[in-house]
């Protein structure tokens, strides 16, 4: 077989929708997986709705998920990659032009010069005898010489419908065959000249050598019209893989409007792009054994467009969220750490007093709790400022009773008896403690806890305090006794 060549075709009309980025994946899986080569072209002749930002914000979607394209349009400081550009539809319309022109000439199309009443008048009859609206037909047949009298009339050029049928042939639809009466004579050419989707897409398709059309199953239906224009054309006619987008958790197409149908909102959000691709491919495409967790490399090396469902899976935030953590803990600490500094300094804190060890120490006691990168600021901005509050619910829980007090004396002359500072040695002093007491753990963990960060979750209490170092932590155990005996 000859080298895959595969494509996305977003029309930058809006963000990176979710749905896209799930045909963006199956089409970047395939060209990884068979050595092939990945295109972005932006259909991006629709100019009224056409916004550079929106080029901007899918071409940035892309590049978050890690979606590399080999070949496509200039982007930021990166030139056109490719031998079969331009990559913008927009300036490609020549070709479609020609293309039409080649169709007429061949008497595979023609000019109609119907007005826009004749037409409005002809489908307001069809929906009175309750019938398709389909054109007639009526300047199908104009002679030569009709056709050339009325040479600066307005017209479109219409496609010649053949008689017959067309088949899609489709792997993830399997056959499908339409009856070529079910289509009236199409418009490929504008008053103006310019293509309309149906041709511009097959040019393009076409010209760029593509061997797999992988894209939404809302094509499916226009699929038949583009089979007929590539045979008309001369064209050798790709493979077709029809997929279904995403839908939301309640089974509906994902609205534009929904949070998260934003690719980049899951960025925002704090979720790792490698997690949203598995979660990703787990909805279009089933692994064929009980995996779930997959990297970038697993999900190429599994992948096979064979096993591309024809449902579309609906969008469970509890699995993305699973599977946001498992990937979390994947990750090698250091590039955890390059992830959560950006976020921690954002936050406003100053990690320059801190030295590289100390940091990646204190991004590997959080790797195991993180859910999402976000939570990074709530796990570790006490490492960078004293606790300026108590979480309320946990004051109420540890220390307004009886004996908090006493309690909180215990833990500062253990702090002040443990030597070497380390995590270790603390975990023995508290668990001898405890044994002493006949208590739990936890009993003296939390109310730690919540003096040295201020909160009642967080990273493990005796490596967070061994970071913190003693010093601070008894500043910290003092202040929060102060507070307790007042409250008392
Ligand atoms: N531009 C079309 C869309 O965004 C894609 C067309 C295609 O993939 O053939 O829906």
């Amino acid at each position: 077989m000859s080298q895959v060549r595969v494509r996305i075709a977003p029309s930058p009309s809006g963000f990176l929708h979710i749905g896209t980025a799930k045909i963006a994946l199956m089409n970047w899986l395939y060209a990884r997986k068979t050595g092939g080569v990945f295109i972005l072209r932006l259909e991006d002749t629709d100019a009224e709705r056409t916004d550079e930002a929106y080029v901007q914000a899918v071409c940035d979607g892309f590049k978050w998920l890690g979606f590399d394209w080999d070949e496509g349009p200039p982007f930021g400081d990166e030139p056109e990659k490719g031998e079969y550009g331009p990559y913008r539809q927009s300036e490609r319309v020549e070709m479609h032009r020609r293309a039409g022109q080649r169709l007429l000439d061949e008497g595979k199309a023609y000019k109609c010069f119907c007005t826009k009443e004749e037409l409005d008048a002809e489908r307001e009859r069809a929906r009175s005898e309750k019938r398709p609206p389909r054109y007639s037909g009526k300047c199908r047949n104009l002679s030569p010489e009709e056709t050339a009298a009325k040479a600066d009339a307005r017209c479109v050029v219409r496609f010649k419908v053949p008689q017959g049928t067309t088949v899609v042939r489709d792997i993830v639809q399997g056959e499908v065959t339409t009856e070529n009466r079910e289509f009236d004579d199409f418009v490929i050419l504008k008053p103006n000249g310019d293509p309309i989707f149906h041709l511009a897409v097959v040019v393009d398709d076409a010209e760029m050598k593509i061997t797999h059309v992988m894209r939404g199953d809302d094509h499916l239906t226009n699929a038949s019209k583009h089979v007929m224009l590539f045979e008309a054309l001369g064209y050798e006619v790709p493979q077709f893989a029809h997929m279904p987008l995403v839908l939301d958790e309640h089974g509906k197409k994902y609205s534009k409007r929904l949070h998260g149908a934003n690719v980049l909102d899951w960025r925002d959000d704090g979720y790792l792009p490698e997690a949203l691709i598995n979660y990703v491919a787990l909805l279009g495409w089933a692994p064929g054994d009980d995996r779930e967790v997959f990297s970038r490399e697993e999900l190429i090396d599994a992948y096979s467009l064979e096993r591309v469902g024809q449902s579309a899976g609906k969008f469970d935030v509890k699995r993305l969220n699973w599977l946001n953590g498992q990937h979390m803990r994947r990750l090698p600490v250091q590039e955890l750490l390059d992830r959560v500094l950006p976020l921690i300094h954002a936050a406003g804190y100053d990690t320059s007093g801190r030295s590289d060890e100390w940091l990646t120490r204190m991004a590997g006691i959080c790797q195991e709790k993180l859910r999402t990168l976000n939570e990074i600021v709530a796990y570790t901005d006490f490492f960078f400022e004293e606790p300026n509050g108590y979480e309320a619910k946990a004051v109420k829980k540890q220390w307004q009773k009886e004996g908090a007090s006493a309690k909180m004396d215990r833990i500062t002359s253990l702090m002040e008896a443990v030597e070497p500072w380390t995590a270790e040695t603390l975990h023995d002093a508290y668990e001898k403690l405890c044994e002493a007491e006949a208590v739990g753990l936890g009993q003296y963990i939390h109310p730690s806890r919540l003096a040295l960060t201020g909160k009642s979750v967080g990273p493990g209490l005796f490596e967070l305090a061994e970071l913190l170092g003693k010093e601070v932590c008894l500043q910290r155990m003092s202040r929060a006794a102060g507070f307790v005996r007042e409250m008392g």
